[in-house]
């Protein structure tokens, strides 16, 4: 039997270098106060945050994973694929990543036409303000200016109302394909896995497909435990990593200390029956 305690594994968060609230060393203080022995940081289509969470981390003594977390369109809808064990200075990754990120200042000037012309001028600066990365300026940096504004009471109620599908601020984007996003994290020595799958809203054929083209393309992983599923996605994607031959991963998909329903490190572990994603990292 094997009696050593378990690890915990955060390999899903965000800093300020995409659309978390602590930038990169004070995430990796939080994590190692919260116990957390194993840290990714994945930020949204950035590897910027890396060496200084990396160097953070050693420091405090954590290991510390480099991940991303990119945006794809699959299907006319968007799935996050999380790369861990990047190299952050893959210039294959960076420039995809690059690429990746170029359509967002665009998308958020027609995001904040669009609130202007239902009542809420000034979106654009306001969300900036809350920006610590000039080129990633994403849907939350907009929600918490309209909580800010008091339009909304919290960023979940924002998300309700504005900023998806069918309502206001809505802006369609066409982000990297699962093929070139795979590949990226491939080519970078990580591997890849489906972010909060629990999140699509993808018919019981089109996750068949996507599981499927995933492994095709090299992909490896699935989240099963994270802050975005409920205990009844657990014992869903649990089963969907053995039926596949998924590693597991766990993340938090923590985005600051006031917003996250789930804080670092504080999930609950992974069903012991399936094989964690760094089942062969140490
Ligand atoms: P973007 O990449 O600009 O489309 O923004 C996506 C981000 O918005 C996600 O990574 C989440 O941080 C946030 N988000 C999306 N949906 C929700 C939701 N229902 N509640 C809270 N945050 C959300
Ligand atoms: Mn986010
Ligand atoms: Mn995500
Ligand atoms: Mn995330």
């Amino acid at each position: 039997m094997n009696m050593e305690p378990a690890l915990n594994v955060d390999l899903h968060c965000h800093s300020q270098v995409s659309d978390g609230m602590l930038p990169p060393a004070g995430l990796a203080a939080r994590a190692r106060r919260n116990g957390v022995d194993v840290l990714a940081l994945t930020d949204h289509d950035e590897v910027g945050g890396l060496h200084e969470a990396a160097a953070a981390s050693r420091e405090l003594g954590m290991r510390f994973v480099p991940g991303v977390e990119i945006s794809v369109t699959w299907a006319g809808e968007t799935v996050h694929i999380v790369g861990l064990g990047v190299d952050p200075d893959d210039a294959v990754l960076v420039e995809g990543l690059r690429d990746t990120r170029s359509g967002r200042e665009r998308r958020a000037r027609e995001m904040a036409a669009q609130l202007a012309a239902v009542g809420i001028p000034g979106a654009f600066e306001g969300a900036l303000v809350h920006v610590g990365n000039p080129q990633l300026i994403s849907r939350t940096h907009f929600a918490r200016f309209l909580v800010e504004r008091g339009v909304c009471k919290d960023v979940g109620e924002v998300f309700q109302n504005y900023l998806v599908e069918g309502k206001p601020g809505y802006v369609p984007m066409r982000w990297a394909t699962l093929l070139d996003a795979v590949g990226w994290i491939r080519g970078a020595g990580g591997v890849a896995a489906i972010a909060h799958p629990g999140r699509y809203p993808y018919t019981p054929l089109q996750f068949h497909a996507l599981y499927d083209e995933f492994l095709q393309l090299g992909g490896v992983g699935i989240e099963v435990v994270t802050g975005s599923h409920t205990p009844d996605q657990y014992r869903e994607y649990a089963e969907v990593a053995v039926r596949y031959g998924f590693l597991a991963s766990r993340g938090s998909d923590f985005h600051g200390p006031e917003e996250s329903r789930v804080d670092l490190g504080c999930l609950p572990p992974l069903p012991a029956h399936l094989t964690p994603i760094w089942h062969d990292w140490f």
